[in-house]
This record gives structure tokens, sequence and C-alpha cells, in this order.
């Protein structure tokens, strides 16, 4: 068995980002710029926009801070979104979800320009995704696909199974699969026999948000698995695998920290990159 290396990926990635941008600095005078929106002070969502700022930096971008306070008005944060779709300093723009009740999260990335929105949650990002022909793909499920691609697991002709049909991860990840023609099955809630399902898979992908939920009698020997979840427990964070278990069964394995969590970061700054490179033609 395997660990696959998100950090050593993500840092391969962020590398010919930061290459890139001083090549098309020197040749342009401009840099790609990121604003992230967040709306309260939820920890875990403010753990997150603080990390993406602080890689924008590291990558020689520039970081839009919008910190507004958990009682915005949806008219409010529906201005700011405007505002940045107008900034040519503004590249990309990400609102950081889950939003606080009183806001209509449809509304909002439906408002954000499609151009730049690198995060791919615009309903015509959407479509183009699902017909293949993304230009910002969402950053977890393009997060996935390139770790698959770097430890050269072959796709086409594989079971995957996604445990999951988030807007976020399962669905987006589904399609690329699908684009990658991979025979793709679909895991959710109300799946019956969700292990005999799983056991089915040579590429096995969890984004469900339960932890250690996916054990060892739910893989197939030699599968590859893919670890999205987060979850805290007892202050320390854990996937939705039980790792201990799924290990001595699979043939590449990602941990949690450490796997899917830094590509997702790389993949933002890439669409980031791209939507600025767009902006330039
Ligand atoms: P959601 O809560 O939006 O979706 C969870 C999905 O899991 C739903 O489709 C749900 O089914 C399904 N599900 C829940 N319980 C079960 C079960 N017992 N059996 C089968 N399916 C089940 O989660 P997200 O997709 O947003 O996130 C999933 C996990 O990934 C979370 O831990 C999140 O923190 C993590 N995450 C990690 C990222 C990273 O960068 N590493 C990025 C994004 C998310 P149904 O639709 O029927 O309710």
């Amino acid at each position: 068995m395997s660990i696959i290396d998100g950090e050593k990926i993500s840092t391969l990635i962020k590398d010919k980002i930061i290459s890139e941008v001083q090549t098309l600095k020197s040749k342009t005078g401009k840099i790609p710029g990121l604003a992230v929106v967040l709306v309260g002070d939820d920890p875990a969502s403010s753990v997150y926009v603080r990390s993406k700022n602080k890689t924008c930096k590291n990558v020689g971008f520039h970081s839009f801070e919008n910190i507004l306070p958990e009682d915005t008005t949806e008219d409010k944060l529906l201005d700011l979104i405007h505002k940045l779709n107008n900034d040519s300093k503004v590249n990309g723009i990400l609102v950081q979800l889950p939003l606080p009740g009183q806001i209509n999260s449809h509304k909002v990335l439906k408002t954000i320009n499609p151009d730049k929105d690198v995060d791919g949650f615009h309903l015509e990002n959407v479509g183009r995704l699902v017909t293949g022909n993304a230009i910002f793909k969402p950053c977890t499920p393009a997060g996935i696909i390139e770790l698959l691609d770097q430890y050269n697991v072959k796709i086409e002709g594989k079971n995957a199974v996604v445990l999951g049909r988030s807007n976020i991860v399962g669905k987006p990840v589904a399609s690329l699969l699908l684009e990658r023609n991979a025979t793709v099955t679909i895991c959710h809630s109300r799946t019956m026999n969700l292990p005999l399902v799983s056991r089915s898979a040579d590429i096995l992908i969890a984004a469900i948000g339960k932890p250690l939920f996916v054990t060892s009698d739910m893989v197939k020997d030699n599968a590859v698995v893919i670890d999205v979840g987060i979850n805290r427990v007892n202050d320390k964070l854990v996937g939705d695998v039980d790792y201990e278990s799924v290990y001595k069964k699979a043939s590449l394995l990602t941990p949690v920290p450490g796997g899917v969590g830094p590509m997702t970061i790389a993949m933002l700054m890439a669409n980031t990159l791209q939507a600025f490179k767009n902006s330039l033609s």
C-alpha cells in the first residue's frame, strides 16, 4: 500500500504557478487577484479563508479579504459581489460556504461573473462541466483527478464509486470521472446495500462527512481510495475512511490531513491563474 502525498503534489503545482506568475508579471506588469468573501465568523470557515489568503500571497497573487458580519443582508452581499465583478484587479471571486440563513446561496453564486467563478459553482460553469466544456473545474474534484493522474492511476474503463452527491464534491467528481471514461456509480444516504456497491470500486471516493465511515469490508482488494472527508473528532481531524483498517487493503490511499485538502487550495490558485490569463486575451 502506498500513501498519496497531497502536500507534495500541491507544492509542485504551486511552484509551477509561482514561476508562471513571475513570467506574466514581467510581460504585462499585472498579477492575478483573488477576492475571498466570508460572512460571519464560523471557526472552520475562518481557518479556510485565512489559509486561502496566505496561499495567494505565497504564489504571488493579490489577495482581497472581505469579511462581513453574520447579520449581513443579502442585498449588501450582492452589492459587494457586483463591485468585485467590476473590479479589474479581481480575477477570481470565492464566496465561502455555507452562508447564514438569511442569504440565498443560489442567488449569490448566480451573481458572480462566470468568468471570475473560480470555484466553478455558477450554473453556467456547472453546465459547462457536465457537457465536458469546463473552464473552471470545481477545486476539490479537480484536485482528486490531479492526484489520480500524478500517481498514474488509470481511470478509463475502471469502476469508480463516489460516496456522496453534493454539488461541491460528489456530483462534479462523478462528472470528471465520467469524462475520463470511468464507469461511475454515485451513492447517497438512500443507497441500498452500500458496502456491496463500494466493494465493486476500483476507485473509491468518499465524500460524505461521516468520520471513519468506510471500513475495510467496504473496500475491494487493491482499490485506490480517496478520502475527501474532513471531520473533527476530539480535536483531531479524521477523514470519512477508517484509515487503519483500509490501509491494509487499498493499493493507494489519501491521508487526512495531507491528502485532498491541500490539493483543493492548489487548484483554486490554478483556476485563479487561468481566470487572469483569460482576462489578458
Ligand atoms: P454534504 O453534507 O453536502 O454531502 C454529503 C453527502 O453524503 C450527501 O450526498 C449525503 O447523501 C451523503 N451521505 C451522508 N450520509 C451518508 C451515508 N450514511 N451513506 C451514504 N451517503 C451518505 O458534504 P460535502 O460534499 O460538502 O462534503 C463531504 C465531506 O468532504 C465533508 O467531510 C467535508 O468537510 C469534506 N470536504 C473536504 C474538502 C477538502 O478540500 N478536502 C472540500 C469539501 C468538502 P444525501 O444527498 O442523500 O443526503
